[in-house]
């Protein structure tokens, strides 16, 4: 495994900003995992993991972290009964392939979440009405002191949210699922992906939801669209015309311009609607939203 300066996170996000991180590395086995772990800790460095940074803004200086993305062993997925066991750094598509291949429903929700277990279940991802913290039976998860596995209700899941924190690595994860009949799972996936593409941009850069529906009748696309704020643009980040809740990377982008956006959206529905909108995106460095 090697150890990596300068890789540049824009390479390793769906919205494709972001500066480089200290140090990267591509752990493939628990052995690799626990080296870099205990590199990190030998030189006092934070470490983070990136998934498919499908949920992450990080920041246009770079981030001063041992950044990993699992891949190899810990991004593998077998099928045990009715059991679906997944690397942390397995993708949904790949998880949801061998479920329905194998027979097994109740991952379909996921169908149209571009990300891998381990941020599923840090991000308690969801759709439709179903999320992680329904499927998931228990979690593995690697720091530099140990190994252990964990049940849903010590990961303290609630909507888009877990208490796990950096350093914590999801290295495993065990999903229960129930047989179903193969052509009824393709043809829920086929009903939720187009249901996706004809509300959302999907062939789009962009994070994903920026903010966390509010408590509040609209959620927070009509609640931000209702503000007007469609088509508004701070250099090449510009809140999608399809979907107030998502910005796009029209081009050139930075981590500052989107981080601009999202101020300028809280401002207006903190004003028009004494909404204080929370972001669901995740921020890594040392970048906040005002
Ligand atoms: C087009 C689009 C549509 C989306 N639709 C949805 C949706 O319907 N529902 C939804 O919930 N989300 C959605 N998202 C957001 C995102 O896909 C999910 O939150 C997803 O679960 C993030 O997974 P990831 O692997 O990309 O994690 P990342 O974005 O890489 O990381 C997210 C957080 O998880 C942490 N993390 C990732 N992997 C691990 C690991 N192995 N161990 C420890 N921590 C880890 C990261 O450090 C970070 O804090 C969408 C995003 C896009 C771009």
């Amino acid at each position: 495994m090697k150890i990596e300066e300068g890789v540049a996170l824009a390479r390793l996000t769906t919205i494709g900003t972001g500066g480089a991180a200290r140090a990267f590395a591509r752990p493939s086995s628990l052995p690799e995992l626990e080296r870099a772990l205990a590199w990190a800790a030998e030189r006092g460095l934070p470490v983070a993991v990136v998934g498919l940074g499908s949920n992450v803004l990080a920041a246009d200086d770079g981030v001063d972290s041992l950044v990993l993305r699992l891949v190899g062993e810990l991004a593998a997925v077998r099928v045990e009964g009715e059991q679906l066991r997944a690397g942390g750094g397995a993708t949904n598509a790949v998880c949801l392939h061998h479920a329905r291949t194998a027979g097994l429903g109740g991952f379909e929700f996921a169908c149209a979440i571009p990300g891998t277990a381990g941020g599923g279940v840090w991000m308690n991802a969801g759709a439709y009405g179903s999320d992680w913290s329904g499927i998931l039976l228990r979690v593995r998860v690697i720091t530099v002191d140990g190994d252990g596995w964990v049940t849903p209700a010590e990961l303290g899941l609630s909507y888009r949210h877990s208490e796990l924190h950096h350093g914590q690595v999801v290295a495993e994860v065990e999903y229960g699922l129930a047989r179903r009949d193969v052509e009824a799972i393709k043809a829920r996936v086929a009903e939720l992906v187009a249901q996706r593409k004809a509300t959302q941009p999907t062939n789009r850069r962009t994070f994903g939801s920026v903010f966390k529906n509010p408590q509040h009748e609209l959620g927070a696309g009509r609640m931000l669209e209702a503000c007007g704020l469609k088509g508004y643009r701070i250099g090449g980040a510009v809140v999608s015309p399809m979907h107030a809740n998502f910005i796009e990377n029209a081009g050139g982008a930075t981590t500052a311009n989107a981080l601009a956006v999202m101020a300028e959206a809280r401002r207006r529905a903190r004003e028009r609607f004494g909404v204080d909108l929370r972001h669901e995106v995740e921020l890594l460095g040392p970048i906040s939203v005002e």
